[in-house]
């Protein structure tokens, strides 16, 4: 039986490689629902192509513009937030592929109608991980992670117990600066940041890449999906970016996922699973591969990664400042305003203010914590870009 498929941020990189991997099974799947935020020409082309039973613009204004564009197929055209909710929850598996808070909604409806979710929208679980994995208890919903380390460790874990486990090993490419020394990295332009060696991504997550606050949030990512504390999940650089992360059972036995750079492999394998399906990707040559480096990564010149334990030891109201504030500083480091290693500053200092509530209890309370430390990291990046200026 086909599953009734509904992608979430359909316009976007990993929507886009979800749409492939359809395109190239489609009697896997029917395809129930389309979203985006703004881009009604993407995302009216998609409809076509999947034959979608409705598409839904997350901007209302631009409702009359999807039915235009739509006009002469089956698809339902939809707008606004009431409807991206109710598109998440009815579907047997949603790929949940929004970039930002403005997932955390979307994600909660799937898991409160017990769904399927293919979660992609990493801040779902950095700034409300408790919440949205209480409510899939609560409510039957199976989240299945599609970012490729978490997907990795997902698939080493192979359905075994978490008790079993001594520690989680969260691989990281190391960025474009891992060899670069501290006052080097502070000069580093945004064109030299966002150049990744491996990866081919958006501007914002190569940012991360480079600062390693992108490895910071995956942990506390892998904490809320598999449940270990802090200190038995660990950090580890490789650069081959082969192997995209490890567990360690109590016996000594290390078990890995390989495979190449490429999400078409861990949107896949969330997509098919329990089965499999033919991702399209490059087979990996590990003997042109020929060999796999690993180090630790360097708490001096790479602080994004204590600040993130930091937070996710904190807990409550931490992570999301720490998420907000980040996107803030990266914004301003890619507008040019602040420079590389105004990045982690920003942040810490949001960090050091009032911390929020103890436990949050409801998306309501994320959102607002999550506007507060923007307005608390632009005040910071406002004083970090005059003295810039004045430098
Ligand atoms: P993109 O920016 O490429 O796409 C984002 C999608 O979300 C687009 O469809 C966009 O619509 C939609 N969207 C943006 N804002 C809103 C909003 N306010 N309301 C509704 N929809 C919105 O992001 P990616 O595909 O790169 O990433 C998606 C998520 O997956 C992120 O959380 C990211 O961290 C995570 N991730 C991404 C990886 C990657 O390789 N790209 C790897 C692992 C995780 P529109 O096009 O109309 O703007």
């Amino acid at each position: 039986m086909k599953r009734r498929l509904a992608i979430l941020g359909a316009t976007g990189s990993v929507g886009g490689s979800t749409l492939d991997l359809v395109a190239r099974d489609p009697d896997r799947f029917e395809v129930v629902a389309l979203t985006a935020a703004s881009n009604v020409d993407k995302l009216a082309a998609a409809a076509r192509a999947t034959g979608a039973r409705r598409a839904v613009i997350a901007d209302e204004a631009l409702l009359g513009a999807l039915e235009d564009a739509l006009s002469g197929t089956d698809c339902k055209p939809e707008a606004g937030d009431a409807a991206l909710e109710a598109a998440a929850a009815d579907a047997d598996l949603v790929m949940a592929a929004i970039v930002g808070t403005a997932g955390l909604a979307p994600v909660m409806a799937a898991i409160e109608a017990g769904r399927t979710v293919a979660l992609a929208n990493k801040e779902s679980l950095v700034t409300a991980g408790a919440l949205m994995t209480g409510a899939a208890r609560r409510h039957g919903a199976t989240i299945l992670p599609v970012d490729s380390e978490h997907n990795a460790i997902f698939q080493c874990l192979a359905g075994q117990d978490c008790d079993r486990v001594s520690r989680l090993v969260l691989t990281a490419s190391g960025g474009p600066f891992r060899t670069r020394s501290r006052e080097e990295m502070a000069r580093m332009s945004p064109a030299e940041a966002v150049a990744h060696p491996n990866w081919s991504m958006g501007a914002k997550i190569s940012v991360d890449s480079a600062t390693m606050m992108n490895k910071g949030l995956e942990l506390i990512e892998a904490h809320h999906l598999f449940g270990l504390p802090s200190e038995r999940i660990d950090i580890l650089v490789h650069p081959q970016s082969v192997i995209h992360s490890l567990v360690e059972y109590v016996d000594g036995s290390m078990l890995a996922q390989l495979g190449p750079p490429d999400m078409r492999v861990p949107i896949a394998h969330a997509l098919a699973w329990p089965e499999r399906m033919e991702s399209g990707c490059e087979r990996l040559d590990l003997a042109a591969v020929s060999r796999l480096d690993f180090e630790q990564p360097d708490p001096e010149r790479f602080p994004a990664l204590r600040l993130a334990r930091e937070a996710l030891e904190a807990g409550g109201a931490a992570p999301a400042r720490l998420n907000a504030a980040n996107e803030v500083a990266v914004a301003a480091f890619l507008d040019g305003a602040i420079g590389f290693g105004d990045i982690c500053a920003v942040v810490e200092k949001v960090l050091g203010q009032a911390p929020g509530p103890d436990d949050i209890a409801s998306i309501e309370a994320v959102l607002e914590v999550d506007e507060a430390s923007r307005e608390a990291a632009r005040v910071e990046v406002v004083t970090r870009a005059r003295e810039k200026v004045g430098a």
